[in-house]
C-alpha cells in the first residue's frame, strides 16, 4: 500500500490548481481575460473610447477585484457585457462592471426563456463541487479553486439581458468593434461564443475547457446532449482562431493549439457517444460500457480531456440512461429486492451483522475500497449500523484520495465527513 502511483490522479488533479492562478492575460492586442480571479474569467475588450465585458464573474465581490486587477486597462463606459451562459458564476458580477454606464446586456434567447435547470437534491451530504469541505481537503473543483468557497456565487450582481440573440449565428457592431455571436449550446442550451474576428479571438463560454466534458453532472442534471455539443465544436474550429478564452482555465494560445483542443474536444465526445450507442445496439449494459468504452491512447493523453471535471465512465452511463432508458436489459434488474431487503439477505448469508461487517473492514484494511464501501451498504441499509458507517466514510475518504476527477473526490470527501457527523 501507500506507492506513489497510487495517488497518481490526485497529484495530477493538484498539479492542475496552477489552471486557476490569478493573472490578467492580454490574448491580443486589447483583449484581456482575468483568470483565477473568481470561478470563472472575465474577458475585457478595449473598444477607442469603452470597453466591452464578456461574462462577470460568480458574485460582486469578485468582480470588484477583476475590476481591480484590470486597472487602467478597464476603461468606462462599459458599451456592452455579453453572457455566455447562465451558470450563476458566470453571470453573478455583472452591476459591478456596468456601474452606472446603463450597458447593452447581450445573451441568448435561450437564457432568458428557460426556467432554472431541474437537479437532485442533497443527498447524504454528497457535493460535487466540495463547499463544505475544510481548506486541508480541498483541492480544486475540476474547474476552480477555492473561489465558490470562499465567495459563493449569487445571483446579486446579475442584471436581465436587455438584447436577446435568437439567430445561430450574428453580427454586431458596438463601439466601432466588431463581434460575431455563434449560439454554441453543449454544456448550457443558451451557450453562445464570442468571435472576434479582427483580433482572431474565441471566446466559447464553457463548450471547451481543459477537462474531459462534464456531459452528465453527478449534481443530479440531465445528459447534456454530445450530438449537439458536437456539432457546436465543428462551428467553432471552421472560425480558425489564434488565442481562445474558455470559461475556466487558462486561455489557449496559437491557431495550432486552439484546433488542436477544439479537434481533441469534439473526438473525445464522438468516440465515447459511438462506442457507447454501438455497444448499445449489441445489448451490452451500462456497467460492462464502463469497462469497455475508452478514449484511444491519443485522446486520452490530451491535455484537454484530463478527467478533471467530467470522467468517460459517467459520459457511458449518462448517454445509456438518455438513449436506452434506465434499465438494463437483465431481467433480473426489472425489480430488484429493496437496499434493506438484500442487506439483511446478505447478513444471514455471512453468518450476522458481525462477520460482515468484519469483512467490510477486512476489505478496507487490503485496500479494496469499493468493496469495502459496497459491503458496508448492505449493513447500513439492514440496521443502520455505525460501524458499517465509519467504515463507509473511511473506504470514501481512501477512494476521494485516488481520484483524479475533483467531483468525485468532494462527493467522496463531503458524505465521508457527513457520515462521520462531522457535517450537517
Ligand atoms: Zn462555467
Amino acid at each position: 500500500m501507500n506507492h506513489p502511483e497510487e495517488f497518481a490522479g490526485r497529484e495530477q488533479l493538484r498539479a492542475s490548481s496552477s489552471e486557476f492562478r490569478r493573472e490578467i492575460v492580454e490574448v491580443a492586442g486589447g483583449v484581456f481575460a482575468a483568470i483565477g480571479y473568481s470561478a470563472s474569467n472575465v474577458v475585457l475588450i478595449q473598444t477607442a473610447s469603452s470597453s466591452i465585458i464578456i461574462d462577470t464573474s460568480a458574485n460582486p465581490v469578485d468582480a470588484q477585484d477583476i475590476v481591480e486587477a484590470f486597472g487602467e486597462r478597464f476603461r468606462r463606459p462599459v458599451a456592452a457585457i455579453i453572457y455566455t451562459h447562465n451558470h450563476p458564476d458566470h453571470t453573478g458580477g455583472a452591476t459591478v462592471f456596468a456601474g452606472g454606464d446603463n450597458p447593452a446586456i447581450i445573451s441568448h434567447r435561450i437564457l432568458v426563456e428557460s426556467g432554472p435547470e431541474f437537479a437532485r437534491g442533497p443527498r447524504d451530504g454528497g457535493d460535487a463541487f466540495g463547499t463544505k469541505l475544510p481548506e486541508a481537503l480541498f483541492i480544486n473543483a475540476g474547474t476552480q479553486r477555492e473561489y465558490g468557497r470562499v465567495t459563493p456565487h449569487t445571483r446579486v450582481g446579475f442584471l436581465q439581458p436587455t438584447r436577446l440573440i435568437d439567430a445561430e449565428e450574428e453580427e454586431l457592431v458596438i463601439a466601432g468593434l466588431r463581434l460575431h455571436l455563434v449560439h454554441a449550446p453543449g454544456e448550457a442550451p443558451e451557450n453562445i461564443a464570442v468571435w472576434l474576428p479582427n483580433q482572431r479571438v474565441l471566446v466559447p463560454g464553457d463548450i471547451v475547457l481543459k477537462t474531459f466534458p462534464n456531459l452528465s453532472p453527478i449534481r443530479g442534471l440531465k445528459l447534456r446532449p454530445p450530438q449537439v455539443w458536437i456539432a457546436s465544436l465543428n462551428r467553432l474550429m471552421r472560425l480558425d482562431a489564434e488565442a481562445m478564452v474558455q470559461g475556466h482555465m487558462r486561455p489557449v494560445i496559437g491557431r495550432t493549439e486552439v484546433a488542436r483542443a477544439l479537434r481533441d474536444y469534439r473526438d473525445g465526445i464522438e468516440i465515447v457517444l459511438d462506442q457507447t450507442l454501438d455497444g448499445i445496439r449489441r445489448g451490452r449494459t451500462p456497467d460492462e460500457l464502463v469497462e469497455t468504452v475508452r478514449l484511444p491512447k491519443q485522446l486520452a493523453d490530451s491535455p484537454y480531456l484530463q478527467e478533471f471535471y467530467g470522467n468517460v465512465a459517467w459520459a457511458v452511463r449518462g448517454i445509456y440512461a438518455d438513449y436506452a432508458g434506465w434499465f438494463d436489459g437483465n431481467a433480473t434488474n426489472l425489480h430488484p429486492l429493496t437496499p434493506r431487503a438484500r442487506g439483511e439477505r446478505m447478513i444471514a448469508l455471512m453468518g450476522g451483522v458481525e462477520a460482515l461487517v468484519r469483512r467490510a473492514s477486512d476489505a478496507l484494511t487490503c485496500g479494496d475500497f469499493q468493496w469495502a464501501a459496497e459491503l458496508a451498504d448492505h449493513v447500513i441499509a439492514a440496521t443502520g449500523s455505525r460501524e458499517a458507517t465509519e467504515i463507509k466514510a473511511d473506504a470514501l475518504s481512501q477512494l476521494a484520495e485516488r481520484q483524479i476527477n475533483a467531483t468525485a473526490r468532494n462527493y467522496y470527501l463531503t458524505t465521508a465527513q457527513y457520515l462521520r457527523g462531522q457535517l450537517s
